[in-house]
């Protein structure tokens, strides 16, 4: 089939859906393939549901010649569909990677343009070959801008997802230790995370590039770019930055004060601060934007429980984003600290290293109760009497729940599949 017919079915849908438990009257669905199941298999059912079109890449399930459409990859259609509707509506796309920060960034980004523009962007973490297609399509004609979170954890998949959305506009939050395992070490992580420098360079689009960062500086070479820096020199000069714990901006003789926590939240309003003014939204509206923004999903969300203030980061942790909240804690004003810390994960050989490393940066902080919880954490244990390690979370549980912590600045962070959220309902 060719793309324009497949395009014509896309058109006569209100939108598009790969889960047949979320299938929406007059939708297209894609019938995908994962390690589990074969969605080829709930083809029929997703007509069933009400879905107007479905695409199979399996034959065998081709039950209903109108409303099926058999292609000989699934996924690649969606993707080719995806890059067609792009290039169909022509609007300017922004596109975010980097290790850490590119869901907040997003959404600071999204919620300063929208001050202005009709924009849309991708939802919650879609980021990767397939969310990113799915979030080009739910654009449309009133989209004025486009805003695109893409994820990697190996290489080439920036650039495949660069191919599909086209961006014209790019923006790489950092370079950190995440996703190690796929990436084979930081320099391949820098090297995976330039790839969408590779895609502008080459197609001479622009980035948006934070001046201060001497590898962002260097990697985006020959790209044309508009820059923020807390110094001389850039398109946008932040004036100063600081975090105590909510992160406070001065920029053109205005104060911003975000409900952000944690000074590595800076760059993060940064970049959305110097892509508000490249596309000339007002220094009003964009203080506006940011100080309204209440960020939400376990990330860096500041709570009170039992007299305790909470800072609640469990929604995920790399060696990179654990030192920025480590450091950021041993800076805030607390009359008692407690840290509770659990395992990063997809770090490969060098976890344990890591994991190590982690430890050592809170060893001398005896101001701070530190519990390590997760087992590559427990293979670095030290004897210590402000530092306590459990091997799992249950273990930890257990001893917790009997201490009841008042008046305490309490820390919790670990990667999602710890979910030391859990830690909320024993404080
Ligand atoms: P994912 O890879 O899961 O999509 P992400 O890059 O979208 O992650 P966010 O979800 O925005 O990142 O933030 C996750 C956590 O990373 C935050 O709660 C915070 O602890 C940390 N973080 C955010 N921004 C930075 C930054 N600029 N530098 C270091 N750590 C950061
Ligand atoms: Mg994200």
């Amino acid at each position: 089939m060719k793309i324009e017919e497949l395009y014509q079915c896309f058109l006569q849908c209100d939108s598009v859906s790969t889960d047949t438990r979320k299938i929406e009257p007059n939708s297209l669905f894609v019938a995908l393939k994962g390690d589990n199941f074969d969605a080829n298999t709930f083809a029929q059912e997703a007509l069933n549901k009400g879905a107007a079109f479905v695409i199979i890449d399996n034959k065998q399930y081709f039950t209903d010649e109108d409303k099926m459409i058999l292609v000989p990859d699934s996924l690649t259609a969606l993707q080719e569909l995806a890059r067609h509707h792009r290039q169909q509506l022509g609007l300017p796309i922004i596109a975010l990677t980097g290790s850490n920060g590119k869901t907040t960034t997003k959404e600071l980004i999204n919620t300063v343009l929208s001050e202005k523009y009709n924009t849309k962007a991708t939802i919650g973490n879609l980021n990767n070959h397939i969310g990113v297609p799915l979030t080009l399509l739910s654009f449309n004609e009133d989209t004025d801008i486009g805003i695109v979170e893409m994820g990697a954890n190996h290489q080439k998949e920036i650039e495949l997802l660069c191919s599909i959305a086209e961006p014209d506009f790019g923006y790489v939050t950092n370079f950190g230790k995440a996703h190690l395992e796929g990436f084979g070490g930081i320099e391949g992580v820098i090297k995976g995370k330039s790839e969408l420098y590779a895609y502008l360079r080459e197609n001479a689009k622009t980035a948006f590039i934070n001046l201060d960062d001497p590898i962002q500086l260097e990697k985006s070479k020959g790209i044309n770019h508009f820059s923020f820096t807390l110094s001389e020199g850039g398109n946008v000069r932040i004036e100063s930055a600081s975090a105590n714990p909510m992160v406070k901006i001065q920029f053109n003789n205005q104060t911003i004060q975000s409900h952000l926590i944690g000074i590595y939240n800076a760059n993060n309003i940064n970049a959305a601060i110097a892509i508000g003014k490249y596309f000339n939204v007002s220094d009003a509206e964009i203080k506006n934007a940011i100080e309204n923004y209440i960020p939400s999903n376990n990330r860096s969300q500041l709570m009170k429980k039992n007299s305790n203030d909470i800072i609640l980061d469990a929604y995920n942790a790399n060696p990179s984003s654990m030192s920025a909240a480590i450091a950021n804690f041993i800076q805030i004003d607390a009359e008692g600290k407690i840290a509770i810390l659990g395992d990063m994960f997809e770090l490969g050989t060098e976890s344990i290293a890591e994991h190590q490393k982690i430890v050592e940066l809170l060893r001398n902080e005896i101001g701070i109760k530190t519990i390590f919880v997760g087992k590559d954490f427990y293979a670095n244990k030290i004897s210590s009497d402000h530092i306590h390690f459990y091997k799992t979370f249950e273990e930890f549980a257990e001893v917790f729940k009997n201490t009841k912590p008042q008046n305490k600045a309490i820390l919790i962070k670990g990667s999602r599949g710890m979910a030391l959220e859990r830690t909320l309902d024993i404080i």
